[in-house]
């Protein structure tokens, strides 16, 4: 049997070349594909596992609430990659609840098989432009800045795609005046990490990845390789835990989020970014839903659903609403789903299809205004009492 640590290590580094992230160099200035600095480079070919089955286990009931299910979607094949089988996804009966799960789902021992084998991780740039730098430092800075900064913010902030994936890149965080701690979970080759650092956190990464790990180290950061459980931080160690899709992924969220529970500071902040199952895209492109992602994605939250989670958890005053941050991308790798029944990543869309799909992201955004549970990706804040 492959050894636990091996399997988890494969399911995360899996996780992270799935998460919407740019696969060359899986900085986070993207929706679901490539960053803007990589958007006509070629992307690697997934290989294929060279099993027909995998073995599966059961998950009767919801992992939020406990309630069993309805079959919402069957037979659908991986549209990603090219994990072999056929699965289901269930939606929870709790109607206060309707989480989205896999069942059957993989089996932990068959978990790192859920991709081929093939690497993502290329060596980027890393600078922030003086406009971006201006922007985050005046939005999420410690300090005041000056008039030609603000105005310099101001312009960057008009462009509101890019602001909405930047806003994500470092999750909303704000900084004070205090030396501040912060530990990304799954922090992939460490760019989001990079970017908190320059705004002048201390930051620490936990990543299965070795390979992510080592890119992550090469930018000067501190990134441990594992499970966070297998860390062994202090108690009340940091300021603020993130994880940026990364809880879709997980067999067992609660024993992850307890963990991030002991490590923060009275006070310190939780901060998830994941998939909404209750958001306009799964509305819109329902059973072709790029972010249903079978069989990666083991659950999908709602706005309720994750309250719950984080609630039972331990944290308290969780603020959970959505964002239609990558929702373009979603839009355009779904169409693809429709029409070929598997989206090739590395394609170019059509001059159409990236206006219909930049039409979708414009409406959600409007009506995430008027609705907060519409937005394509849950932006989860929850904090410690
Ligand atoms: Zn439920």
């Amino acid at each position: 049997m492959m050894p636990p640590f091996e399997r988890a290590r494969q399911l995360t580094a899996a996780r992270s070349r799935c998460k919407p992230r740019c696969l060359r160099c899986d900085c986070r200035d993207t929706g679901a594909i490539e960053c803007f600095g990589h958007r006509s480079s070629a992307i690697v070919a997934p290989v294929a596992t060279g099993r027909a089955e995998m073995r599966t286990v059961q998950r009767p009931h919801c992992i939020a609430c406990g309630s069993s299910g309805t079959e919402l979607y069957k037979d659908l094949p991986d549209r990603l990659f090219s994990a072999p089988g056929t699965w289901t996804i269930k939606r929870c009966d709790n109607t206060q609840c309707e989480t989205l799960w896999l069942d059957p789902a993989p089996a932990p021992e068959d978990l790192g098989e859920i991709y081929g084998d093939y690497f993502t991780h290329g060596k980027s740039d890393r600078k922030l432009s003086k406009a971006k730098r201006a922007y985050l430092e005046t939005r999420y800075g410690a300090k005041p800045t000056s008039a030609t900064d603000r105005l310099l913010a101001a312009l960057f902030a008009t462009r509101r795609r890019r602001k909405m994936e930047i806003d994500d890149q470092v999750f909303h965080l704000k900084r004070d005046s205090r030396p501040q701690r912060v530990l990304d979970v799954g922090c992939g080759s460490g760019d989001a990490l990079w970017t908190l650092s320059e705004l002048g956190w201390e930051t620490v990464g936990v990543e299965f990845d070795a390979k992510a790990a080592e890119a992550a180290r090469a930018k000067g950061l501190t990134v441990h390789v594992g499970d966070i459980t297998e860390q062994n931080f202090a108690d009340a160690s940091f300021d603020a835990v993130t994880l940026s899709h990364v809880i879709e992924h997980l067999p067992d969220p609660h024993t992850t989020l307890r963990e991030c529970h002991r490590i923060l500071k009275p006070g310190g902040s939780l901060t998830m970014l994941t998939p909404n199952a209750g958001g306009l895209g799964h509305r819109i492109h329902k059973v072709d839903w790029m972010a249903l992602d079978p069989p990666r994605h083991l659950n999908i939250y709602t706005v309720d659903s994750m309250k719950r989670l984080v609630a039972d958890c331990g944290f308290a005053n969780a603020e959970v609403t959505s964002s239609a941050s990558g929702s373009d991308r979603i839009a355009m790798t779904s169409s693809a789903i429709r029409k070929a029944g598997h989206a090739d990543l590395g394609a170019k869309p059509g001059f159409l299809v990236k206006r219909v799909a930049r039409l979708q992201h414009a409406l959600q955004a409007g009506l995430v205004k008027v609705n907060g549970k519409l937005g394509d990706q849950l932006v989860v804040k929850a904090w410690k009492t």
